[in-house]
């Protein structure tokens, strides 16, 4: 696209697409399945392996797919690159190692990450040798106090944590990270680059699991690294030693997605709000988190970082009962659909304490704030009243669902 703009609506649809790459261009880029790629001279294959021509040689240095994907987010999110990954912890993995090959080996990290991140930290690069301390960015002289005694080569923390919802001042972090010469690495898959763009924040480097908002449609897995130039020769040299490529197929399938990228979070950012608001009237909730909520810990850091009035489209809540209730809730959903993943156009629920969380002891769950009634909802795009409805009835039916077992029981025994 030759018009200037800064304006996320319009990149996403054009960014990426229409390199000219023969006689015609193709309007929107096609899955380019192929390993590897032939010039008729070998002149010129030697001019691209030596970086004096631009073009492909192997597809684990690069694909016309996958890059057109990557220079699409790169572009939405302010980066001078992006490398697509099979999924997104094989991005975590790679900007991690990354980060840590020519620095000290040691890692401060936020209290509360996605599971499989915090597993990553414990069972594969502690074994290696890496010590990671655990801290809560949002407290952030506690934090720099971790920070400063353990002196750590990375820093890794979330722009919204899973599943309470709290939202640490990356700005301020970044200057923690600065005043003690750490990378900071940033989780973003929670915010996306319509709500936060960390690397103009200070980040260092930035990680989505694009299986999640950025392609939107839950029906590919894939990651992304995005940083700026003095990032690049690292992660890309690890790219084609480790090889975790995103393939042709799903870069496909996550550029199309991203393409409504603005008008999915704008929406589901909307509904989100309404159903915070909503739940927060039902006498079975005890407890609604929603950082655009002007209670939630956090909600001045959000106005203060987040484009005005959209605060994410996650929202938790307690429901009184527990886990019978909890479960009971689940089976009676009409339309918002129970199962393990976040950013879909459709509504999700999930149970922490039975999926997400299920391997932290219960103590340790407790300690978290992570109850045994808490619920986590992904808002889709649905119509917001359809959410609302079918949540509230589904509440009302685990209700007498819990009560009918109990008299069963009684009459039973
Ligand atoms: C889902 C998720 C991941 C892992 O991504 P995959 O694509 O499933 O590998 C990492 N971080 C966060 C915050 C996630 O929600």
């Amino acid at each position: 696209m030759k018009r200037k703009t800064d304006k996320q609506a319009t990149l996403a649809v054009h960014a990426g697409d229409r390199k000219k790459l023969g006689e015609y261009t193709p309007t929107t880029t096609p899955i380019y399945a192929t390993s590897s790629f032939f010039y008729e001279r070998s002149e010129d294959l030697e001019k691209v392996f030596n970086d004096e021509k631009e073009g492909n040689v192997y597809s684990r240095y690069g694909n016309p797919t996958v890059s057109a994907f990557e220079d699409q987010i790169a572009t939405l999110e302010g980066a001078d690159y992006g490398v697509a990954t099979a999924s997104g912890m094989s991005a975590i993995h790679m900007a991690l190692m990354a980060g840590l090959l020519d620095r000290r080996k040691s890692v401060v990290a936020g209290d509360v990450l996605y599971g499989q991140t915090t597993a990553l930290l414990q069972k594969v690069f502690e074994p290696f040798g890496v010590e990671t301390r655990y801290a809560d960015p949002c407290n952030l002289e506690a934090f720099e106090t971790t920070v400063a005694k353990a002196q750590p080569g990375c820093i890794i923390l979330e722009t919204i944590t899973n599943p309470l919802l709290r939202v640490p001042a990356l700005d301020k972090v970044a200057e923690i990270a600065k005043r003690h010469g750490a990378q900071l690495i940033v989780d973003a898959s929670f915010t996306t680059p319509v709500l936060s763009r960390p690397l103009e924040l200070g980040v260092d480097v930035v990680v989505h699991s694009s299986t999640k908002y950025l392609s939107g449609h839950g029906d590919i897995l894939g990651g992304i690294i995005l940083g700026r130039k003095d990032t690049l020769p690292t992660i890309n040299y690890l790219r084609k030693t480790l090889g975790p490529n995103a393939s042709p197929f799903d870069s496909y399938l996550a550029m199309r997605g991203a393409k409504t990228l603005s008008l999915r979070m704008e929406k589901q950012c909307r509904n989100a709000a309404q159903v915070a608001r909503q739940l927060a009237e039902c006498s079975a909730i005890e407890r609604v988190y929603f950082p655009g909520n002007p209670d939630h810990p956090d909600y001045e850091t959000c106005v203060r970082l987040f484009p005005e009035g959209l605060f994410g489209a996650m929202v938790s809540f307690d429901l009184a009962g527990g886990r019978e209730r909890v479960l009971a809730f689940l089976d009676a959903l009409e339309m918002v659909v129970p199962a393990t993943s976040l950013g879909d156009v459709q509504s999700l629920a999930l149970y922490p304490a039975m999926s997400s969380h299920r391997d932290l002891a219960p103590k340790q769950r407790e300690r978290l704030g992570i109850g045994d009634g808490l619920v986590r909802l992904s808002v889709g795009i649905e119509d917001p009243a359809d959410i609302i409805g079918d949540i509230v009835q589904a509440v009302e039916r685990s209700e007498k669902a819990v009560a009918q077992a109990t008299t069963d029981h009684r009459s039973e025994s």
